[in-house]
This record gives C-alpha cells, sequence and structure tokens, in this order.
C-alpha cells in the first residue's frame, strides 16, 4: 500500500484536497444533522413544501442541492447564505484530520502546489485554513459556487478549474476526497483520485470506484510526501504512523514545526459521524 501511493505521489506535479474529510472535520462540534435541520427549518418559514425525506437529511449539502432543483433563485440565496454563516461557525469547532496537516505542509516542502477543492464555501474553507495557519500554503481554495448548488462535486468543473489555475495537466495531479462525488468529480475531469476511507463502512464502498487508490489514513500520504522531501523511499509501515518523528524531522520551519505537534498525537482517525458517503 504505501508503495503504491509513494509510486502515485511520485507521478504527479500538484495535490488537490476536498476539505470536509481530508483536512478536518467540519461538523465535528456544529453537527451537519443540526444545520440540515436549520436549513429544512428556514424552507418551512419561507412557504416551501419540503418532502418529508428531506426533513430527515443528516447533510445540510443535501438540502442545498434539493434546493437548487426545486425552488427558485431567491430562496436557493436565502439557503446558501444560512450555510455559509453554519460553516463559519463550524470551522470554530472543526476537528483537524490526523495528519492532514502534515500532508499539507509536507507537499509544499516537496515543491508541490495544494489546492482546495470542497463543497464547503470558500469562505470557510478560508477561515480554517488562518485558524491553523495554512493559509500561505494552499492556494487556490476553491469552494461551492455561490447559490448553484448543481455546480458542486460530482461536477468536474471546480477540479478543472483547480488543475487550469495551477498550470498543471489534469493527469499529473491527483486529488484525495472522502467521498463519491470527489471520485466521480476527479474522474470527469482526468484527475487522478485517493478514496480517504475515513468510516470502515465506506472501505468496500470505495474500492468498488474507478478510484486509483484507497486508504483509511492520511498517514502514509504524509509519509510519501516526507520521503519524497528527503528524496528516500518510505519504509513499509502498519497503518502509515510510525515515522512520526522523520515526519516532523522534514519539516523545519518552526511554525510548522509547533502546528504539526498539534495532530501528530499517534490516535485513530476520527470518524465523521455526520458526513454522508456523497459529501
Ligand atoms: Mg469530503
Amino acid at each position: 500500500m504505501n508503495a503504491d501511493v509513494a509510486g502515485l505521489l511520485d507521478s504527479v506535479d500538484a495535490v488537490l484536497l476536498d476539505f470536509d474529510g481530508p483536512v478536518c472535520s467540519i461538523f465535528a462540534g456544529y453537527p451537519a444533522r443540526d444545520i440540515a435541520a436549520e436549513l429544512v427549518e428556514l424552507l418551512h418559514r419561507h412557504g416551501v413544501d419540503v418532502p418529508s425525506h428531506l426533513a430527515g437529511k443528516r447533510d445540510p449539502l443535501e438540502v442545498l442541492r434539493w434546493t437548487g432543483t426545486a425552488t427558485d433563485q431567491r430562496i436557493t440565496r436565502l439557503v446558501e447564505d444560512a450555510l455559509c454563516e453554519a460553516e463559519r461557525r463550524a470551522v470554530e469547532t472543526a476537528a483537524p484530520t490526523p495528519y492532514g496537516r502534515e500532508v499539507i505542509v509536507a507537499a509544499r516542502q516537496a515543491g508541490l502546489p495544494v489546492a482546495v477543492v470542497s463543497n464547503n464555501s470558500a469562505g470557510a474553507v478560508g477561515a480554517y485554513l488562518a485558524a491553523h495557519r495554512l493559509t500561505g500554503h494552499v492556494s487556490p481554495v476553491i469552494g461551492r459556487a455561490y447559490a448553484e448548488p448543481e455546480r458542486m462535486k460530482p461536477n468536474p468543473e471546480p477540479i478543472s478549474r483547480a488543475v487550469r489555475m495551477l498550470d498543471v495537466p489534469p493527469t499529473r495531479s491527483v486529488l484525495i476526497g472522502d467521498s463519491l462525488s470527489d471520485i466521480e468529480g476527479a474522474k470527469r475531469a482526468g484527475v487522478r483520485v485517493i478514496a480517504y476511507a475515513n468510516r470502515a463502512a465506506k472501505l468496500d464502498t470505495f474500492r468498488t470506484t474507478e478510484a486509483d487508490l484507497v486508504i483509511t489514513s492520511m498517514g502514509p500520504i504524509a509519509e510519501a510526501l516526507v520521503a519524497r522531501c528527503e528524496g528516500e523511499e518510505p519504509e513499509s509501515l502498519g497503518g502509515g504512523i510510525s515515522r512520526r518523528g522523520n515526519v516532523g524531522a522534514a519539516l523545519r520551519d518552526g511554525e510548522d514545526q509547533a502546528a504539526l505537534a498539534e495532530n501528530s498525537d499517534g490516535t485513530a482517525d476520527r470518524s465523521p459521524r455526520d458526513t454522508e458517503l456523497l459529501h
């Protein structure tokens, strides 16, 4: 597995990251189901006849997607604005993904540009990156198109836009994502894709997709990027977490060293309870 990860990363010139999953669990402290319920309540208040299946949704992005197909642009903008505000609140209690930060910093150390391509709003992503001192490491940040939910992944357009902005061929780019939308969007954009199964339930599903690789931890990605910095082959790792010291040693910037300690705690990857498979 780790040799596969290293081989794939050696063949790309840019790293694209989905946000919710590979970078953090955005709704760790402000549950997605609560936000979804608030959006449904907003629709009710504006006289929208919400189908019963939507009322039980745990994913606010699904509520927005439905709103875009079933209501007018004024209502879609209301829901979009409410979701943007909720996401900005959510990032304040987002849980960093183990090794998510290391992947970003190690990729930059290896000379690879890092972009975020997210179905969350760019404002929320930017706020998270700023709070975690990652702003200077990530560009561009491509978030959800305002009040146009049909342009969210699996629409390949935001992924293609990131690749164009980085001036890298799609086939020399890889997207790391934790949803079927990421996998489908990347394949349609001609970009390679690593599927991050951050919950056991996703593993079997992802293995039946066109994902180039399926991983269960961001650790092996970080390890391979650090090895690339050091010009060496990554060691064979059980679970990809035993070389944490080397990860830190390769990242010499003082701010990064301090920040790396924040989530190099050796804990198992958290399972975002409220993230639907689609997002
Ligand atoms: Mg995701």
